[in-house]
């Protein structure tokens, strides 16, 4: 393993900024991640897991710990294959540091339904799990059938399955409960075969029906094709150059409120919001999910408002972006501006979706 010292960590960022790791390490194994955890523990060091770096945003003072990248590659699969009935399950056990959207675009091409709508997320199969990924009707909570991960209160390795993740919308026991304690090293997928695809959103309904032949039959590989195409027009797929890119995704969470709240909202607003199913769980019983875009654009933000070198994207009102040269300091400012205007015309606190790193 090779540790380096002071390594900047805006490259290693979908925002592009912040600065530098006091000691950096990258993990192609999870013998050095046994190595590099212990490495920590001997020098009271506060360790970071990096993955993609698509979800988090990195203090203008960098961490002043160990960062460990996990890059463990390596895709095993097992069960159903090319000739096996409809309907039948197939196994993916899929290395932490592996990319997301490849990993993605390998199962829509073996027809395997599952994680479609979630093509053209950024990061790494190891980030998954952590926030229960989402998008287009898709968690990755639905399709995890277990997690391996180095546990760093035990000092081993662990398995937990699906249940035991404890997954919520953009939650689970890795960012709640349990944050810190667990390195991801292997996550595994139950999909299936030939199964239907999820075309619940209408705009992923609308860019499959503009771009096949009528009556011709659809394939996985168009679905994640067409998911890719809308995330791009909203600016929420990586794009070289692209300058909406330079982000983390979504900069705060949909609030997901009570049928009170939404009336309080609905009075506040003048109009009744947009919502959506707050999804499973008996903690959402009688709740709906509301588009946190729509409360900051009628909190008066419009797309491509800036403050400095921060500024909001000119197709998504809830990224954030980094205009060039952005700082830490200035996304968080942008940040509170709008949570506090949200708040003074709702009486509602967004909360941050990425990880501060940092601060
Ligand atoms: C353009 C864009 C679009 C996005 N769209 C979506 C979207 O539609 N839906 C969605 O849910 N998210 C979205 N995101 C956010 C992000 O891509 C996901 O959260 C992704 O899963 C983060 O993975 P990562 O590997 O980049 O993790 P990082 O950003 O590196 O880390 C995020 C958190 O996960 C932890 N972590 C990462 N890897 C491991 C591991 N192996 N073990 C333990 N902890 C780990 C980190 O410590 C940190 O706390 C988007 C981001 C961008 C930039």
């Amino acid at each position: 393993m090779l540790m380096e010292e002071n390594k900047p960590l805006a490259p290693f960022t979908t925002f592009d900024l912040g600065g530098p790791a006091r000691w950096f390490v990258q993990a192609a194994g999870e013998d050095d991640i046994v190595e590099a955890a212990a490495w920590a523990k001997q020098r009271a060091v506060p360790l970071f897991v990096l993955g993609g770096g698509s979800n988090l945003l990195v203090s203008d003072a960098g961490f002043g710990g160990l960062v460990l990248r996990v890059g463990l590659r390596g895709i095993a699969e097992a069960g159903a294959h090319e000739n096996s009935e409809p309907s039948s399950p197939k196994l993916y056990q899929a290395a932490a540091g592996e990319d997301w959207d490849a990993f993605v675009e390998r199962t829509v091409q073996d027809n395997c339904t599952g994680i479609e709508c979630l093509a053209g997320i950024p990061g790494t199969v190891g980030g998954t799990p952590v926030q229960n990924v989402g998008a287009y009707g898709q968690e990755v909570a639905s399709s995890i059938e277990r997690v391996r991960a180095f546990d760093l209160k035990a000092r081993a390795f662990v398995e937990l399955s699906a249940a035991e993740c404890e997954f919520a919308y953009r939650r689970s026991r890795f960012n709640s409960t349990e944050r810190g304690r667990y390195i991801v090293t292997r996550v595994d997928y139950r999909l299936t075969l030939a199964g239907a695809p999820t075309l619940r959103y209408a705009d992923l309904q609308r860019a499959i029906q503009e771009s096949r032949p009528e009556g011709a039959e659809l394939s996985l590989v168009e679905v994640a094709a067409a998911v890719r195409r809308v995330r791009r027009t909203k600016g929420m797929l990586l794009v070289e150059g692209d300058p909406d890119c330079r982000s983390a995704g979504s900069f705060f969470k949909n609030p997901i409120v009570t049928e009170e709240q939404l009336q309080s909202i609905a009075a506040a607003g003048g109009k009744e919001p947009p919502r959506f199913p707050a999804g499973p769980g008996p903690e959402n019983l009688g709740r709906v999910k509301v588009p946190a875009a729509w409360l900051i654009e009628q909190a008066g933000f419009t797309k491509g408002y800036a403050l400095g070198a921060a500024g909001v994207s000119s197709r998504h009102t809830l990224a954030l972006i980094n205009r060039g040269h952005a700082t830490a300091k200035e996304i968080l400012a942008l940040a509170t501006q709008i949570a506090d205007a949200v708040e003074a015309r709702f009486g509602l606190r967004l909360e941050m979706e990425p990880v501060l790193v940092g601060f």
